[in-house]
């Protein structure tokens, strides 16, 4: 098959492309590079089935594709505030010119939304009938607005133009290739605890999230992609950690002698967040495989051997 991956340069993107590849795919990125890097695709840049477009998806775009990923937008608050009306143009106007292209091609298109829709839940674990409590002003609104109105474009265009969609709600995901100043917790607290400095935990650190090894979340997203489910599934481990217990597990395992400061917390950082992926186990039988532990050791591995290469400032 001939598959668009928008976002493949970036850190899930990258994962998936691999993975398609390596099932013998024709494989056509389209990034910006805003967050992705060209290294993450290396090892395809000289395989005639590979294409890398730098295009701001922003823009229309006319290609004849199979099926399409749709991952393009930035997902660390550090990035996607940087330039909050931009982030809502991507998820937006991006979106709604990749399910125009879907349409005019009939390809099938998978939004990867986000946890994030849920906002601060009142509801835990969540699941997909839950609707949120969400600020729509707020600082991280540009994000998960954006991606609420990226979830109706999707169901629009399905009852309205038919466009065969298909829509995950991502949890918190982590793993190699994660940018060093990617600003999310898993890849600051490893990169910190490599360099000797303390660990910036905000605020008190009894907030939780549930971490997915990307590895885990790839399979899922393959899974979602050819099953006949629309959705919205959520992908994600429901192994439930507070940020101080991610610290601490961190810490020992990285450099016991680091420190931990507490830093004040972000406006409007969700609670607590857990997936209830009953409907991804029914629909699509797919359920984490890699605990923390193990997926953390793999990660920590691979910023190690980032560092010793040079390749990390
Ligand atoms: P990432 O920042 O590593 O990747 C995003 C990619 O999109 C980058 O390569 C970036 O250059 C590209 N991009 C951004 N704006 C673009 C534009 N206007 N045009 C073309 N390319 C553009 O992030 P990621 O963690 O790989 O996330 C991928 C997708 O998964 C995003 O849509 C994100 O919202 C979603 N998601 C991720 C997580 C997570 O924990 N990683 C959680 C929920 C949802
Ligand atoms: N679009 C695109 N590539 C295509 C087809 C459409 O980028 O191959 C864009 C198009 O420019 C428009 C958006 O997708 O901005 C929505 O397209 P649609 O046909 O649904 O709406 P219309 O063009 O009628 O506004
Ligand atoms: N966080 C932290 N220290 C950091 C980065 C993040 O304590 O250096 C916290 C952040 O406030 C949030 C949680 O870790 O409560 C997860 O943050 P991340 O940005 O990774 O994901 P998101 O908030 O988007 O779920």
């Amino acid at each position: 098959m001939k598959i668009l991956v928008t976002g493949g340069a970036g850190f899930i993107g990258s994962h998936l492309v691999d993975r398609l590849m390596d099932a013998g795919h024709e494989v056509l990125c389209l990034d910006n590079f805003y967050t992705g890097d060209k290294r993450n695709l290396s090892r395809w840049l000289n395989n005639p089935y590979f294409e890398l477009i730098r295009h701001d998806i922003t823009e229309p775009i006319r290609l004849e594709v199979d099926q399409i990923y749709h991952l393009a937008c930035p997902a660390s608050p550090v990035h996607y505030q940087f330039n909050p009306v931009k982030t809502v143009k991507t998820s937006v106007l991006g979106t709604l010119n990749m399910l125009g292209l879907a349409k005019r091609i009939k390809a099938r298109i998978l939004l990867a939304s986000t946890s994030e829709i849920y906002g601060d839940p009142q509801v835990h674990p969540q699941s997909e009938d839950y609707r949120g409590n969400v600020n729509p002003i707020g600082l991280r609104s540009c994000y998960d607005e954006s991606k609420r109105i990226a979830e109706t474009l999707c169901f629009d265009y399905h009852r309205q133009n038919h466009v065969d969609i298909r829509v995950v709600r991502i949890f918190n995901t982590y793993g190699p290739r994660m940018l060093e100043n990617d600003g999310r917790v898993v890849s600051n607290f490893i990169y910190q605890a490599l360099q000797n400095r303390a660990l910036t935990v905000y605020g008190d650190g009894s907030q939780t999230r549930s971490f997915c090894y990307v590895s885990d979340l790839v399979e899922g997203l393959i899974r979602m992609m050819n099953n006949d489910y629309v959705g919205p599934v959520n992908l994600g481990n429901p192994g439930e950690y507070t940020i101080l217990q991610l610290a601490q597990t961190i810490r020992d395992k990285v450099n016991p002698d680091v420190e931990i400061e507490f830093k004040p917390l972000p406006s409007d950082d969700p609670r607590q967040r857990q997936p209830d992926i009953t409907r991804a186990k029914r629909y699509l039988d797919w359920e984490p495989q890699v605990g923390l532990v193990e997926g953390l050791k793999l990660t920590i591995d691979d910023f190690r051997d980032r560092l010793s290469e040079g390749v990390l400032s």
